[in-house]
């Protein structure tokens, strides 16, 4: 196990921990605080500065039109239309096609227009609060992907409705550092976008990355380490925003169907696969349908693969991942065919 630590713990020195830039010619690193998370890059080749900045700068603009919170965000000029259609740019009107036909695919457990229960919750503000059952029903009217409509270049929304894509934002933020990248020439880098992980190409000897998976009761330990190249390795925990009140402990990942943190019996759920925004998506409503939904989920699918972690203790992975897991020493895990 502590080897495990260990190689967590590498990974992240790697990906230059720390509020600083730096590195030799070939390999430069950067932290920035953005979408409300620390993010850690590493780029390597002789392109690696040129790269970092161009993955500052795309952070910057997403979180500038992505934002739920920041006022002329275009999120945040969708939320205000009130009913009327709001008109959308390209790139706004393809993030939310993809984000709804999630919607539609995992029986509404993605689902988009979840913002007015999370500011009901405090999330946003951190002024955290319990709503009563009159008030969830009322929020269960305003939250339904179902309700969006969406044409080529306007999306309207019904009054009430809010959209927040903080459950696919970074991974498709990650997606596009990977694009610039790859049109800069670079072949190897690392993304950390706050539990989102994304490795570009091999580590630069060639060799596979090697991601640990965090226990999500114990900040210090790892569960299990994915090695791979080229792969999101993305993580919604409930460890990883969340409040107690009156003794209940109560986190981020809000299940549409009551609008409330989703009880699914879920800890944590990873999600490994080429695209960011497709890992993002999937391991927040994988969370929100809980082991049995997600395991039926994933063999009508097999197009991604999964470490899933019950609040019981149990931790199960997909076939895909033979070979390439580590599980800690003592956790037994057990393989989905
Ligand atoms: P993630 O960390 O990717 O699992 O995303 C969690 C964030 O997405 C939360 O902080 C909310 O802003 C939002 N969210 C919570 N529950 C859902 C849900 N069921 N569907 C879509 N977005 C959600
Ligand atoms: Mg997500």
């Amino acid at each position: 196990m502590k080897k495990l630590g260990c190689l967590a713990l590498c990974l992240l020195l790697l990906a230059g921990c720390g509020a600083r830039r730096g590195g030799d010619r070939q390999s430069q690193s950067a932290t920035l605080f953005a979408m409300d998370t620390v993010m850690d890059l590493t780029a390597y080749g002789p392109k690696a500065q040129e790269a970092l900045e161009a993955a500052e700068a795309e952070v910057d603009r997403l979180d500038a039109r992505l934002s739920a919170q920041r006022p002329d965000s275009a999120v945040w000029e969708i939320n205000q239309g009130g009913g009327a259609p709001v008109p959308v740019d390209g790139e706004m009107a393809a993030l939310l096609e993809r984000a709804l036909a999630f919607y539609g695919d995992t029986g509404g457990a993605l689902d988009v227009t979840i913002y007015p229960a999370v500011e009901a919750w405090g999330f946003p503000t951190r002024a955290y609060r319990v709503p009563d059952q009159a008030e969830l029903a009322q929020l269960r009217e305003v939250v339904n992907g179902g309700a969006v409509a969406l044409t080529g270049d306007t999306v309207t929304l019904a009054p009430g409705m809010k959209l927040d894509l903080g459950a696919v934002g970074k991974g498709y933020a990650a997606d596009r550092i990977v694009e610039l990248w790859t049109e800069l020439g670079v072949t190897s880098g690392l993304l950390n976008l706050g539990g989102n992980i994304h490795c570009l190409g091999a580590k630069p000897d060639g060799s596979d990355w090697l991601i640990g998976i965090r226990d999500p009761e114990d900040e210090g330990e790892t569960l299990c380490a994915v090695a791979g190249c080229d792969m999101a390795v993305v993580t919604s925990g409930a460890y990883q925003r969340n409040f107690t009140q009156g003794g209940v402990t109560y986190h981020h990942i809000l299940d549409p169907a009551t609008c409330a943190p989703a009880d699914s019996g879920a800890a944590s759920v990873t999600v490994i696969g080429p695209s960011g925004f497709t890992c993002d998506a999937l391991s927040t409503a994988l969370f929100v349908m809980g082991p049995d939904r997600a395991a039926a989920y994933w063999r009508e699918h097999r197009d991604f693969d999964m470490v899933y972690y019950t609040q019981d203790g149990a931790l199960f992975y997909t076939s895909g991942l033979e070979g390439r897991l580590t599980l800690r020493d003592g956790l037994e895990g057990q393989m989905l065919t």
